[in-house]
């Protein structure tokens, strides 16, 4: 089983919601409109948000 997943930096993220945009399983919310909040149980660590974020605040961790 695929345990990689996504962790954003919350003190890094600038809440441009690219990420949650990218994701194929809408696993990304952007918390009070302040950070990005990853939803491990949809998560499949696929990188696109890492990919896709301007501010590189997000990690695949396994
Ligand atoms: S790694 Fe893939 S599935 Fe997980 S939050 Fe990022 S885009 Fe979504
Ligand atoms: S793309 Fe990056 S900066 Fe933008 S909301 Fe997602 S984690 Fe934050």
């Amino acid at each position: 089983m695929n345990k990689r997943k996504a962790v954003p930096d919350k003190s890094i993220c600038v809440a441009c919601g690219v990420c949650a945009l990218q994701c194929p399983r809408k696993a990304i919310s952007i918390h009070k409109g302040c950070f990005a909040v990853v939803d491990n149980e949809k998560c499949v660590g696929c990188g696109l948000c890492k990919k896709a974020c301007p501010a590189d605040a997000i990690v695949i961790e396994s």
